[in-house]
């Protein structure tokens, strides 16, 4: 089932001989449950494609429809609220609070919401994490791949149905970065996710069912299809 995609979405930034065209019509469609590997070059649009899906920055032209809503229909508002429902991203800088320990980084989506938080849950992500004794810890306090472990649990922490990430393995050495790509897998396919992943280690985007490449704004042929079932 389709839980995604883009129609003719086109971005570009700046205008005269500032203008670059980050996007050029991409077409992409996602299935629910699917992890998709978008691979490419330093400046492809990666980031703005990612952005764009997550909500956070305006089309140009085009459209980017998740479960059948037009994203860029709605208020401001009105998509803020969906982005903090629907979709968990996670940044390649973290973006951790710093005068928040771990717990209350991975807390913060659920605060900001007023949910009450799935204790039981936390629980289970601060273990798969590995960051339950490291969870009254500040960001200066942990290693990179705690900080990336404590991001990976803020974006996952209110079940998002799309998981949005920007080279979430990009700072980290071999092992770390194939325990994050575990603990995201696992948690897609627990929780039926969608995993779209920027990422520029290979042997990241071969664990993914499928495989975008990007060039100058544009999609290539997509490699690695697996069998859906
Ligand atoms: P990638 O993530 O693949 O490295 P980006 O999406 O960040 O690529 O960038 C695509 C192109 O758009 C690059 O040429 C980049 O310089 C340009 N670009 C990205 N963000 C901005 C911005 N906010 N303003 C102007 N140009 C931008
Ligand atoms: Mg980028």
């Amino acid at each position: 089932m389709e839980i995604l995609k883009t129609d003719h979405l086109c971005k570009i930034y700046g205008s005269a001989e500032a203008r670059v065209e980050a996007l050029r019509d991409v077409n992409l469609s996602v299935n629910q449950g699917e992890f998709v590997a978008i691979v490419g070059a330093s400046g492809s649009g990666k980031s703005s494609l990612l952005h764009l899906l997550g909500g956070v920055d305006q089309p140009t032209s085009g459209h980017v429809i998740i479960d059948g809503m037009d994203l860029y229909s709605q208020s401001e508002n009105e998509l803020a609220v969906f982005r903090r429902r629907k979709i968990g991203f996670i940044f390649q800088s973290y973006n951790l609070i710093p005068v928040l320990t771990a717990e209350e980084n991975i807390k913060l989506p659920m605060l900001l919401e007023n949910k009450r938080v799935d204790e039981g849950y936390l629980e289970e992500l601060l273990s798969v994490l590995g960051l339950s004794d490291r969870r009254q810890h500040l960001p200066s306090q942990l290693s990179g791949g705690q900080q990336q472990r404590t991001a990976i649990g803020r974006a996952l922490i209110n079940k998002p149905s799309i998981i949005l990430a920007d080279e979430p393995t990009g700072n980290l050495d071999s092992k770390n970065s194939k325990e994050i790509v575990d603990l995201l897998t696992y948690s897609v396919r627990k929780y039926n996710q969608t995993l779209i992943m920027i990422t520029h280690d290979l042997n990241v985007a071969q664990r993914a069912d499928r495989i975008v490449n990007i060039k100058d704004g544009t999609l290539l042929q997509q490699t690695g299809v697996k069998d859906p079932e």
